[in-house]
C-alpha cells in the first residue's frame, strides 16, 4: 500500500512518516506542496481508458491513499483535494485531511472536496493508523468493486457481441431456408414471403397481379430415362432459363414444388402476364433440352398456368394461386406445351 504525504511543513511530513513507518506501511512518499503532489501523482499523464485498466494499475504512481495538510501556502489543501478527486485518475484514491484548527468551515470544505475523513493535529500514532486503516480498507472495497464493474461490462459487451452473431447467423439461416438449394432460386417458402409483399401491395394501390405456374411436361420420364443427375441439371437450366425472361425487379421466380415454378408479376395484367409466358416458351424453345424419354427429336417443354387478378381487401391470396393452378390443368389436359389463363369472372383461354 503506498501513501503520499501532502505538507509544507517539513517536521510535519517526518513526524507522519515515521508514525506510518511504525505501523509497517513503508511504502511512503511525501510532497511539499500542492504542485508536486500533483506531479508525484502524475496527474498530467493522458487520460488513458480506465475501463481497460487494472486497478492496480491505475496510475497515480500507485497511490492508493494521500494524507493531505489543510493550510498550504498555494494551492491549499482543499483546492488540491478538489482537484485530485474531480480527476479521472485520483477520483478513486482517498484523502485524510489534516489541519491544526479543526473549523467547522474547514471540515465541511474538505469533505465538499472529496476528503474522506480528516486529522486534527496533534495526531497520536494510534489514531492516525486506526484511520489509515480504514481508508485503505475503503480503497479497497473500491478497487474490488471496480474490478468487478469491469468484469461486469466485459461479460455485457462479451454478450452483446455474441448477441449480435447469432441475430446474423439467424438472418442467414433465415435466408438459407428461403432458398433452393438445387436451383439457387427462392424456395415455396422464399416464395410465400414475396407473394405476401406483393399481394398487399396490389391490395393497396388496387393494381394486377399476375402468376405463372410452370411445370415441367413429362418430368417422370426424363428422369426415368436420363437418370436423377441429368434431371436435377435440367431443372437447374430451366429455373436459370426462367430467371432470364424476367427483365422487372419485382418479377421474381421460385421454385414451388419438384418439377414446379411460380413466376410473381406485380403491377402486371393478364396480357403483360402472357407476354412473359410466350418469352418463356420462346427461351426454352432456343434452349431445345433433348428429352430422350419422348419421340425422336422432341426436347423438354413446360404447361404454363396463368391466373391474373385485381385484389381486393378481404380476398384470399390463396385464390390466385388455386386459379393459376386450374390454369395450369387446363394446359396439361388440353396437350401441354401451351399457356392457360383463368382471369377473374373469365374462363380458361388458351393462348
Ligand atoms: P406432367 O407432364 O403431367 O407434369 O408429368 P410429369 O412426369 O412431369 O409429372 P409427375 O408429377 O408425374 O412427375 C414429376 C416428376 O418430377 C417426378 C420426379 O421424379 C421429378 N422430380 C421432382 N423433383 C425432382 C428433383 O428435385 N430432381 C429430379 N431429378 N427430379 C425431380
Ligand atoms: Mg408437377
Ligand atoms: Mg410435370
Amino acid at each position: 500500500m503506498r501513501i503520499l504525504i501532502v505538507d509544507d511543513t517539513e517536521s510535519n511530513r517526518i513526524l507522519l512518516e515515521a508514525m506510518l513507518r511504525g505501523g509497517g506501511y513503508t511504502n511512503v512518499l511525501s510532497a511539499s506542496c500542492a504542485a508536486k503532489a500533483f506531479e508525484k501523482l502524475e496527474l498530467d499523464r493522458p487520460a488513458s481508458d480506465l475501463a481497460d485498466e487494472l486497478p492496480k494499475d491505475l496510475p497515480c504512481n500507485g497511490v492508493d491513499l494521500i494524507l493531505m495538510d489543510i493550510m498550504m501556502p498555494g494551492i491549499n489543501g482543499i483546492e488540491a483535494t478538489r482537484t485530485i478527486k474531480n480527476h479521472p485518475h485520483g477520483q478513486f484514491i482517498p484523502v485524510i485531511t489534516c489541519t491544526a484548527s479543526p473549523e467547522e468551515m474547514h471540515i465541511n470544505a474538505a469533505f465538499e472536496a472529496g476528503a474522506a475523513d480528516f486529522i486534527t493535529w496533534p495526531v497520536t500514532k494510534v489514531e492516525l493508523l486506526a484511520r489509515v486503516r480504514s481508508a485503505l480498507h475503503l480503497k479497497q472495497e473500491i478497487d474490488i468493486r471496480r474490478q468487478r464493474e469491469k468484469e461486469l461490462l466485459r461479460l455485457a459487451k462479451e454478450l452483446s457481441t455474441a448477441n449480435e452473431r447469432l441475430t446474423m447467423a439467424n438472418l442467414m439461416l433465415q435466408r438459407l431456408s428461403a432458398i433452393d438449394p438445387l436451383t439457387g432460386i427462392p424456395n415455396r417458402r422464399g416464395f410465400e414471403a414475396t407473394y405476401a409483399k406483393s399481394w398487399s401491395m396490389a391490395v393497396r394501390h388496387r393494381r394486377s397481379l399476375s402468376l405463372l405456374l410452370v411445370d415441367i411436361d413429362h418430368f417422370k420420364k426424363f428422369n426415368d430415362t436420363c437418370g436423377h443427375q441429368q434431371g436435377d441439371e435440367c431443372l437447374r437450366r430451366i429455373s436459370a432459363a426462367l430467371s432470364s425472361c424476367l427483365h422487372r425487379p419485382q418479377d421474381s421466380v421460385s421454385r414451388y414444388g419438384g418439377e414446379e415454378f411460380i413466376i410473381v408479376l406485380p403491377e402486371t395484367d393478364a396480357q403483360g402476364a402472357s407476354y412473359i409466358a410466350d418469352r418463356i416458351r420462346q427461351t426454352l424453345g432456343k434452349e431445345d433440352i433433348a428429352h430422350p424419354g419422348l419421340d425422336y427429336g422432341r426436347s423438354v417443354t413446360v404447361s404454363i398456368g396463368l391466373a391474373s387478378m385485381i385484389p381486393s381487401l378481404g380476398d384470399d391470396p390463396k385464390k390466385l394461386i388455386e386459379m393459376a393452378d386450374m390454369a395450369m390443368y387446363d394446359a396439361k389436359r388440353s396437350g401441354r406445351d401451351r399457356c392457360c389463363a383463368f382471369c377473374q369472372e373469365e374462363l380458361p383461354i388458351i393462348f
